[in-house]
């Protein structure tokens, strides 16, 4: 880089500065995006129950394709939503378009749950469950046909609000899942203060577990203490079918994954389940 070139320090400043204004640009796009509706939309991911593979639910996943820089993944631009009130808009965005899915499906007689991923700031204004719930109402829809996905679970333990906002949406019947658990720090006596129904354990526990009898051990241990303490445990990212038998005879309920299947369109789903259907009942 320049400092080590002997370029003045002024010069590493210079490529800070750079990377600031691409941030501040790309945020731009995203607003404009965001506010003049087109460029983003939502895939689903189906949810699977491990005994049988019967489809249990949907997760919404945010997807973003750029006029000139075609897609943008995730974890590019949302962290630097989240530093903004940017992730805000997304969040209602993301409601707004699976609550009309949502409605959607129900009028095709298709009743699977859809859950949205919701991050601190989300969890901490201080009405956020009374107005899901009477936007969830206004759709004509049971507030148990909305799943919340928390992420950010250290940030959320740090803030009393967010805390609160989880008790919040439980009272009103929404199903709180904890995302990413057993990715970085994951305390486990985080878990206790939050009210919890599904616990989703992250991709980095599950992808080494046939390569590695020391990941078998600790998977086998999380999911037999977090089904003592009454959670349903959902694994992510199971990618092949003897890691999806593994997590069953350890006792995990759920799963996602590119075994079962990738993220896809809206559309996408009628066909899918269509072709589940054989499959099922050989
Ligand atoms: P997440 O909520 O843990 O979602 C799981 C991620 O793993 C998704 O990535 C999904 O596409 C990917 N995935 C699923 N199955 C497999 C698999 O078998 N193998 C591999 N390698 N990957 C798999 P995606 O869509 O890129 O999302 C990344 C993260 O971005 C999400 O992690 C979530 O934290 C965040 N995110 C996505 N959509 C939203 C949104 O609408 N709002 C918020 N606040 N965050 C979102
Ligand atoms: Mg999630
Ligand atoms: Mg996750
Ligand atoms: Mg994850």
């Amino acid at each position: 880089n320049a400092v080590a070139l002997g370029v003045p320090w002024q010069g590493y400043d210079g490529q800070i500065d750079q990377q600031h204004s691409n941030d501040f640009r790309l945020l731009n796009e995203l607003a404009l995006a965001l506010r003049g509706g087109s460029g983003l939309y939502l895939v689903y991911q189906p949810k699977v129950d491990l005994r049988n593979s019967a489809i249990i639910g949907l997760e919404a996943l945010i997807r973003w394709r750029h006029p000139q820089k075609g897609d943008i993944p995730p974890a590019m631009f949302l962290p630097l939503a989240e530093q903004t009130s940017l992730i805000g808009e997304i969040t209602n965005w993301v409601i707004e378009q699976a609550l009309q899915q949502l409605k959607t499906w129900h009028d095709q007689s298709i009743f699977l749950p859809v859950s949205i991923n919701i991050c601190a700031s989300d969890l901490s204004q201080p009405d956020f469950a009374d107005r899901l719930e009477e936007r969830i109402l206004q759709a004509g829809l049971p507030t148990s046909m909305l799943g919340i996905e928390c992420l950010e679970t250290e940030k959320i333990n740090d803030s009393k609000a967010a805390l609160h906002g989880m008790d919040m949406l439980k009272l009103r019947g929404f199903c709180l899942s904890l995302d990413d658990f057993g990715s970085g720090y994951s305390n486990i006596s985080y878990l206790r203060q939050m009210p919890l129904d599904i616990i989703k354990l992250d991709r980095q526990l599950i992808s080494g577990l046939l390569n590695d009898s020391g990941s078998r051990i600790i998977a086998r241990s999380i999911i037999s203490m977090l089904k003592a303490l009454d959670y349903q445990v959902l694994a992510e990212g199971v990618e092949d079918e003897e890691t999806a038998q593994l997590l069953l005879h350890y006792g995990c309920d759920q799963a996602q994954g590119y075994y079962f299947s990738r993220p896809f369109i809206a559309d996408a789903l009628q066909p899918w389940l269509e072709a589940q259907r054989p499959q099922r009942a050989g």
